[in-house]
């Protein structure tokens, strides 16, 4: 698995790092320039058309080796240089794939600037400060970790068998960031595959889930990080109406934008942030209740339960962001030896888990005519297993109900900016006094499970 601590550069610093960028910048614009001069696209093109991919590939390796010899840089280190030369054939490669699917992609661009990088071995951590060579003679950069930092790369290093790969030193709206990659060994744990939690994903509530093992609900209460992202929202409009007035490019242009900027780029860093604590507090649940199978819905849901009035833009971004919490929560769990499915979200919030007819959830509460009445996030949760066992629909799989349902809200504490956890219960689902039916142990036909 890899591990990222990501480190602010201290402001007095950054004046000699723009510098090196523009170094870094040059390297990459004479590359570009000495490869594509010696190259014919579009015999390369026509290569990877006719799945020769390898030969041309070998061409603009061979390129890139002849590159390296007559490219150089007496500032940075020449590992960072390769490293930058690396990128660019990656990305010309990039380009020669997607080419031929979709001709709206570029060629890498010219930069202004380009991000620093270091590889493995000439990077050193010693004394809580990160040792970043440069050039023979040139010395190195010194970036002390703050003490939160140290502890998160020392538990990576130590603790995790872990081994620093890359060091990448960018800059995102003005400010200067160092990005320490770790490759780790996977940790192993005590999960039982055969133990299943059935998540229902949703937007206002990022995780709903059903503890099968337990019997039990988990609830991520998802609002405070709602009102964050519509507070981002009404940022990103107040931001492009005060620009529209200005004059694009002067100095009160610039002002105001760097002013937004800065408050959206704080509120998005907020937002991933209680988004990854999210996940690790799911994480902990799995492991301390050895849960070794998390199944989630796809993502089809949350497009159809998007508020209709919304830009396309804020689709684009929603799903995106849902997109890589997903990926994040799989990444995560899977470094522990759990396993993510997902399978079809068809009709989980719809059918009554007791008698499996089909009714509309009216608000937060679902109602059904055999007198079933519960909460509607927990019925999708239900749902959800039931698509993974995928029995028929209506006779097959019944939920049984326990004299107590127990239930894990987990919240945002919004003043320490942590998540917390208690357990409330809600009592057996309201006026429902059938007899629960016990679910066969293993499903007759098992169409569903998509990895
Ligand atoms: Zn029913």
């Amino acid at each position: 698995m890899w591990c990222i601590v990501r480190v602010r550069v201290p402001r007095k610093m950054e004046s000699s790092l723009m510098e090196l960028m523009r170094e870094s910048a040059r390297i990459w614009n004479e590359t570009r320039k000495f490869i594509l001069s010696q190259v014919d696209l579009n015999e390369l093109l026509d290569l990877v058309s006719k799945k020769k991919s390898k030969e041309a590939y070998t061409i603009l390796n061979a390129l890139k080796w002849d590159a390296q010899k007559v490219i150089k840089s007496d500032v940075l280190h020449s590992q960072s240089v390769q490293a930058i030369q690396d990128y660019l054939t990656a990305s010309i490669k990039t380009y020669l794939k997607n080419k031929l699917k979709d001709d709206s992609h570029n060629l890498p661009r010219e930069v202004k600037w380009y991000p620093l990088v270091w590889k493995n071995q000439a990077i050193k951590f010693v004394d809580g400060k990160m040792i970043l060579p440069l050039a023979k003679g040139k010395g190195k950069i010194v970036i002390p970790l703050n003490k939160k930092h140290k502890k998160q790369l020392s538990k990576f290093l130590n603790e995790f068998n872990g081994v620093i790969r890359w060091v990448v030193i960018t800059r995102k709206y003005g400010r200067y960031w160092m990005h320490v990659f770790v490759k780790a060994e996977d940790v192993k744990s005590d999960v039982d595959p055969e133990r299943r939690l059935f998540i229902d994903l949703g937007e206002v509530h990022p995780f709903v889930g059903w503890n099968e093992a337990d019997n039990e609900f988990v609830f991520f209460n998802g609002r405070y990080i709602r009102s964050l992202k519509q507070l981002r929202l009404k940022l990103i409009a107040q931001k492009q109406s005060l620009l529209s007035k200005k004059q694009k490019g002067s100095r009160r242009w610039r002002k105001v934008k760097r002013s937004f900027d800065e408050q959206i780029w704080k509120l998005e860093r907020k937002i991933t942030d209680l988004e990854c604590k999210y996940v690790k507090s799911l994480l902990d649940y799995c492991l301390e209740h050895r849960i070794g199978t998390v199944v989630i819905g796809d993502l089809k849901g949350i497009r159809e339960n998007n508020d209709k009035g919304e830009k396309v833009n804020q689709k684009i971004h929603n799903m995106w962001r849902f997109r890589r919490l997903i990926d994040r929560l799989k990444y995560k769990l899977s470094a522990y030896g759990i396993r993510v499915v997902e399978v079809s979200e068809e009709y989980s919030t719809q059918l009554c888990p007791v008698c499996g007819k089909s009714n509309k959830p009216n608000g937060r509460i679902y109602r059904c005519k055999c007198g079933f009445v519960f909460h509607r996030d927990f019925v999708g949760a239900i749902g959800i297993a039931r698509n993974y066992y995928n029995f028929e629909l209506m006779k097959g799989f019944k939920w049984l109900a326990p004299e107590k349902v127990n239930v894990k809200v987990f919240k945002v504490d919004i003043a320490k900016s942590v998540v917390k956890s208690i357990v409330v219960s809600v009592g057996r689902p309201r006026s429902w006094t059938g007899t629960p039916a016990v679910r066969r142990s293993s499903p007759a036909r098992v169409r569903n499970p998509v990895l």
